[in-house]
């Protein structure tokens, strides 16, 4: 049994956890990070949101190095022909990267920092006292003063107090691979503005994001029912076919993975943290990639965590239980927001009205440039407002 105390225990090395670590670390806490698999390890969603980059700065993260720039992002309806483009500019900047290679770089960056990681090791179980806390993994047992849950969609904690809540209406699964791009004149185009493309499909809609290296991600997210004869390697690529854009980009085109699935990603834990301990990133929810603010939440969330327990740490108040609140009913507010933005995008006529609308107010497609930028708390934006509040504007 290991004797080593430590500040914070975290478990779960992706985004959010090692956001965590790294800003405790740098407030002088000691943490240990644990993490089952090891890095550098696959990892679904690429395509990052502009806001996410003053965390990346906290963290020491260049997080151009290494990534594509992302120039902005279009919907597409290939049916009716009718598209439109959101820029990212200015003070909106991001990237596409791959995530196997930029996890284990915030990983590394964690331990650069003081971080202890143990990799290949997981957190079973976790108690936690109004004295401290006892985490055990299958390999040892630690003590701290406050516990982490950045296990991803594992959410050991919402799993232990069964507070996981499922949201209904979003996409139900998604199954994707990666490609390398033959070249072609399309391909250079997509490599070149680096846009994230969503391209609507009968079924659901379909994702295609650059990264470096001539290699492309591709998703198809299904909302409604299916044909049910259908195997998911046919459907992935009966919807892919049907798309004209995807059918000719990927002639040609070499399969680099197998195909990938993720379901039932849409929930939240209704008990994000209490006595000694705190859930971030998708520990704490996760609700759907269409808008790919999975990463931003976690390294936003993790950022919440870290600063408040700072405060509990150095004050001696890390036991009381309602330490997360004011981070956590900050961070609601950007949720909700984006909760809303979703369920319209899924259940109503956002995208027919407002996306594709040719003669729509400037203002407006400002304001939804800023929520998908992930600029979900500054104030002032009326559509943020207008969606918060249920009211539905169409100009
Ligand atoms: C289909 C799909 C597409 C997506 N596309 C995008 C996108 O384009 N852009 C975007 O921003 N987001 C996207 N996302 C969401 C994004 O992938 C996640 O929101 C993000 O990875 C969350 O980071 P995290 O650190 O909370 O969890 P994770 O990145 O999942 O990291 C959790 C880590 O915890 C480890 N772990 C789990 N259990 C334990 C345990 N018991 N002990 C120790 N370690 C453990 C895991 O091995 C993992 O490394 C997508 C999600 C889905 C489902």
């Amino acid at each position: 049994m290991s004797s080593q105390q430590y500040d914070v225990i975290i478990a779960g090395g992706g985004p959010a956890g090692t956001t965590a670590a790294t800003l405790l670390a740098q407030y002088g806490h000691s943490v240990l990070l644990i993490e089952r698999d090891q890095h550098p390890r696959f990892h679904i969603g690429e395509s990052m949101l502009p806001m996410s980059e003053s965390v990346m700065k906290r963290l020491g993260i260049d997080w151009a190095q290494g990534s594509l720039k992302k120039g902005g992002a279009e919907f597409i309806d290939e049916v009716s022909g009718r598209r439109t483009y959101f820029p990212f500019q200015g003070e909106y900047r991001t990237f596409q990267v791959e995530r196997s290679v930029f996890d284990k770089r915030l990983f590394d960056n964690a331990l650069a920092h003081g971080v202890v990681g143990y990799q290949q090791e997981q957190v079973g179980s976790v108690q936690c006292t109004p004295n401290e806390v006892q985490v055990k993994t299958d390999k040892d047992l630690y003590q701290g003063r406050y516990f982490i849950d950045a296990t991803g969609r594992n959410a050991l904690m919402g799993k232990a107090f069964d507070s996981i809540e499922k949201i209904n209406n979003l996409g139900k699964f998604a199954l994707y691979k990666h490609y390398k791009l033959a070249n072609s004149l399309e391909s250079e185009a997509l490599f070149g503005h680096g846009n994230i493309k969503v391209l609507l499909s009968e079924i659901g809609w379909i994702w295609c994001i650059p990264l470096t290296n001539g290699r492309l991600s591709v998703g198809l997210v299904v909302q409604k029912n299916v044909p049910e004869n259908l195997k998911q390697d046919a459907l992935f690529e009966r919807y892919i076919q049907v798309s004209p854009y995807m059918s000719e980009l990927l002639q040609e085109a070499e399969v680099l993975s197998e195909l990938g699935i993720e379901a039932d990603f849409s929930y939240q834990n209704s008990q994000r943290y209490g006595q000694r301990f705190a859930c971030c990133g998708d520990a704490a929810g996760f609700l759907d990639p269409v808008f790919s603010s999975g990463f931003f939440f976690a390294v936003k969330t993790a950022e919440f965590v870290a600063d408040q327990l700072h405060q509990g740490l150095t004050q001696g108040t890390e036991a009381d239980p309602e330490l997360q609140q004011a981070g956590d009913e900050f961070y609601q507010k950007g949720f909700k927001t984006m909760h809303c933005l979703i369920e319209r995008f899924y259940c109503s006529n956002l995208v027919e009205n407002l996306f594709f609308e040719s003669d729509r107010q400037l203002q407006i497609k400002q304001e939804i440039v800023a929520l998908l930028a992930g600029d979900l708390w500054r104030e002032g934006n009326s559509f943020q407002q207008g969606l918060l509040t249920g009211r539905s504007r169409k100009n």
